[in-house]
This record gives structure tokens, C-alpha cells and sequence, in this order.
């Protein structure tokens, strides 16, 4: 076996400038983060184990603080890992793939956290996702538990793999339809919505959204299969297109959770959509191999009260009133009004930010919407922060000190003080 690279060679040796917040803005408008799982993904890494022989493949993208894989199979931890520590977070630095042949061994590795404690990686092969504007988002990558070398052919099979990845997103983007169930993509549905929203504004006329959820999804899979599963997001989205009017907009926005846009409808006219579409929703019966499934689903809706309202608001105000229609027993509605949502001067961001406190390191967070009062932050473990923090982001030259006002598991707000 001939290696294609010396074993040790240190990261910085070829190391790009990461400009993170144009890294990042490039990954958001590839809009892949915290999408569902796809075949054509699965199908890059599974040949990527049987090619290289490793027992563990992903296609990860790296987001501001965390590495979120779109695709990951022998691993069965989480699907994302903090940022910091990973291999992958070293490949996006670097305009040659990585190779790491023994990691416990290797200056640079040898007391990387995850080669010390699980999965106790020991040999890594990763190469970058690079957009076609020359920002690294993501890696393909292979790992194994035992120190082994790589051909040269190996080398090129992986890069050539990695392109045919990077295509697939790209593809996704042109595309704007979610293959599985002909609804709008996320990004195709937001564009498509902001487009729809800012010609409400300007006409004045009623604009509304409906975000639904379906219930207990994770158990039709555990019961009857994952392809039974993709079997009812096919027909619900296929009984939702029933229901809508040609200026609608129907979008798949995350696993097993939809999205509708409404313009020229009043509250309570998406109210009566949402009732609709909940009881079409609960009157599908799927007959697949091991039974019937009859589905259900949660709905929250929201509608436009002011001018500057953004889409994110107006989604993040539907998504509090699914969340209220979940915790109330499901298989509901529930409307909420905007009035009480996030302040209007808001804007929807995506930047590499760093949190300040009284513990000796700061820490990673992507900046999800800032306004003149407050920030909405995503964090890889919002427990282990202070109530009392600094915000620093390094691009903008931007210093708060915030204090934290809500914080669940990965997210937190912050109201800067005065
Ligand atoms: P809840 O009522 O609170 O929404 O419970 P839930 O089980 O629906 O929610 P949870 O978020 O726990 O699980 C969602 C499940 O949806 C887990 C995931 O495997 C599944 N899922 C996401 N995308 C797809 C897909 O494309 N196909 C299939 N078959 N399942 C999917
Ligand atoms: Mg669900
Ligand atoms: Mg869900």
C-alpha cells in the first residue's frame, strides 16, 4: 500500500482562510442542515464503506457550532457531534482531503477527544465538500478503529465520490422539489414564500401559515418500517395538494413537518384550512404489509399583523403554536397571533458568533436572528452557559453582553443589556 500523503502532515500546512461567515452563508443557501434522510446520500456512503473497507461513512456539513451529518452509516450515536473536536472540522480548513493513518500515533490526533474516548477513531480519510464558490461546508469522510494506510486509488475514488455529493446538494437547490413527496423543498418554499410575503405587505392584504407536524411518526417507523413510513409523507402530501389553490405554497420543511402558505387568507380562514387538512389528514387509511395506518397530525397557524414581519418570525410564530397544539394532546389546531412573536426590527441571520463567559473558553453559537434587543443563538449545550455572557461577532465587530432569557437543550435568547 503507497500513502498519498505523509501521515503526519499538520493541518495548518495546507490550510485555507476559513472566511466563516461567507463559509456559513454558503451553507445556508444550500438550505441541507437538519433536512430528512435521502437515498442518494445513504448510497455515497455505503459505497464509501465497501470501497475503503471502513467500518463508518458521513457526509457532514459543519455548521457554526456543531457537525451535522446528512448522512451516516456504522455510527449509530447522534446525528451531529459539537464542532470543535472533529476530524471533519480540520478537513473544511484545508483545500487537500485529510488522511489520517493512525491517529493514536499521530502528533496532531493523538489527544483528540474522539480518539481518546468513542469512538476511539484511529484512521480517517475525509475530503472536502467545497461549493463552487470555493467554500468548504462539509466533508465526505471514512473512519476506522484500526490504524490502516491509503492507496492513491483509494484517494481518487473518495474525491470523485465527494464531487458526485456536492453535486446531489446542488442539484436539490435547482430543483426546489422535495423527491419524496413532490412538495417544495425548504429552500425552494422559503424563497418561493418571502416572495409571496413582500407582495402581501405591499398590496396590504391578509397573509397567513399553516405548519403542521404528523404525530407519533417515529412509531409508525418503529412499527412498521421506514418505507412504510415514506408511504404516509407520500399520501399526506399527495391529500394536502388535494386541498390547496393554485397561489398556495405547500413545502416539505423538515422530516415528518410541512409547511403552507396562504396569501388572501385571514386567520381564521387558515384556521378552517388547517381543520381541513387535520381531518383529511386523520381520515387516510394506508394499508401496507403488516397493517393499517391511520395517520394524525398537529397544526399551528399564524398571520400576518404588521408590516416589517419577516417569513421566520411568521414561521417561528406557526412553529410556537404547533409546539402549544403538541403539548395540548395532538391531533389539534391552534392560532397564534404575531403580535406576541419576535420584535419586527428582526433580521434573519446566519453568522459564526462566539459566546463570552466567566469559564476559561468561549464558546461556538450560529446566530440565527438578531434584533436591536436581542439575539436568537444556536449552541451545542445551552445548560453549561451562564445567565450572564458576552456576545461577540468577530465579523461585524459586534460586543454585547447579553443575558439569557430562554434556553432549551441547543438554543438559547438573549436580551443585551442596556
Ligand atoms: P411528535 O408527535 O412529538 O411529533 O412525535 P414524533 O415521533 O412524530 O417526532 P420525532 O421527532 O420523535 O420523530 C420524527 C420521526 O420522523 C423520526 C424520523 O426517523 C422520522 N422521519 C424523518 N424523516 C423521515 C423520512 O423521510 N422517512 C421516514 N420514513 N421517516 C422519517
Ligand atoms: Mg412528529
Ligand atoms: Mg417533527
Amino acid at each position: 500500500m503507497t500513502t498519498p500523503h505523509s501521515i503526519t502532515v499538520p493541518p495548518a500546512s495546507f490550510a485555507l482562510a476559513l472566511q466563516e461567515d461567507e463559509r456559513l452563508a454558503a451553507l445556508h443557501r444550500l438550505d441541507v442542515i437538519d433536512t430528512p434522510h435521502e437515498e442518494a446520500f445513504a448510497r455515497i456512503t455505503r459505497l464509501v464503506r465497501r470501497i475503503m473497507d471502513m467500518p463508518v461513512a458521513l457526509v457532514s456539513l459543519i455548521d457554526g457550532h456543531r457537525q451535522w451529518n446528512k448522512a451516516c452509516q456504522g455510527l449509530d450515536q447522534a446525528q451531529e457531534f459539537e464542532r470543535r473536536e472533529t476530524f471533519c472540522n480540520i478537513t473544511i480548513k484545508r483545500v487537500e482531503p485529510l488522511f489520517v493513518t493512525d491517529a493514536a500515533t499521530d502528533p496532531w490526533f493523538s489527544d483528540n477527544a474522539y480518539v481518546v474516548g468513542q469512538p476511539f477513531v484511529r484512521a480517517y480519510a475525509g475530503v472536502p465538500l467545497r461549493t463552487r464558490d470555493g467554500h468548504n461546508i462539509g466533508t465526505l469522510c471514512a473512519l476506522s478503529y484500526e490504524p490502516r494506510s491509503f492507496t492513491a486509488r483509494e484517494r481518487d475514488i473518495l474525491v470523485d465520490l465527494a464531487d458526485i455529493a456536492m453535486g446531489e446538494f446542488e442539484l436539490r437547490v435547482m430543483a426546489g422539489e422535495d423527491v419524496l413527496t413532490g412538495a417544495l423543498s425548504r429552500r425552494a418554499f422559503k424563497d418561493d414564500s418571502k416572495r409571496a410575503l413582500a407582495i402581501a405587505q405591499r398590496g396590504g392584504y391578509a397573509f397567513s401559515v399553516i405548519v403542521f407536524d404528523l404525530d407519533h411518526f417515529k412509531k409508525v417507523n418503529d412499527t412498521y418500517g421506514h418505507a412504510a413510513g415514506d408511504e404516509v409523507l407520500k399520501r399526506t402530501a399527495a391529500a394536502c395538494h388535494g386541498l390547496l389553490r393554485p397561489s398556495d405554497l405547500f413545502g416539505r420543511i423538515g422530516g415528518e413537518e410541512f409547511a403552507l402558505v396562504m396569501p388572501h387568507t385571514t386567520a381564521l380562514g387558515a384556521m378552517a384550512v388547517a381543520e381541513r387538512l387535520r381531518e383529511t389528514i386523520g381520515n387516510l387509511r394506508i394499508e401496507v404489509a403488516d397493517g393499517t395506518i391511520s395517520p394524525a397530525a398537529s397544526f399551528g397557524v399564524a398571520t400576518m399583523t404588521g408590516d416589517g414581519l419577516t417569513l421566520d418570525s411568521l414561521l417561528a410564530n406557526a412553529d410556537s403554536a404547533l409546539y402549544e397544539a403538541k403539548a395540548a394532546g395532538r391531533n389539534r389546531c391552534v392560532l397564534r397571533n404575531s403580535q406576541g412573536g419576535t420584535p419586527q426590527s428582526t433580521r434573519s441571520v446566519m453568522k459564526a458568533g462566539l459566546i463570552h463567559s466567566e469559564r476559561a473558553e468561549p464558546v461556538a453559537c450560529t446566530v440565527r436572528i438578531i434584533s436591536a434587543t436581542g439575539a436568537s443563538l444556536d449552541v451545542w449545550d445551552a445548560a453549561e452557559l451562564p445567565e450572564s455572557c458576552r456576545l461577540v461577532l468577530p465579523a461585524d465587530g459586534l460586543e454585547r453582553d447579553c443575558r439569557i432569557v430562554v434556553r432549551t437543550n441547543r438554543h438559547i435568547e438573549v436580551e443585551f443589556r442596556a
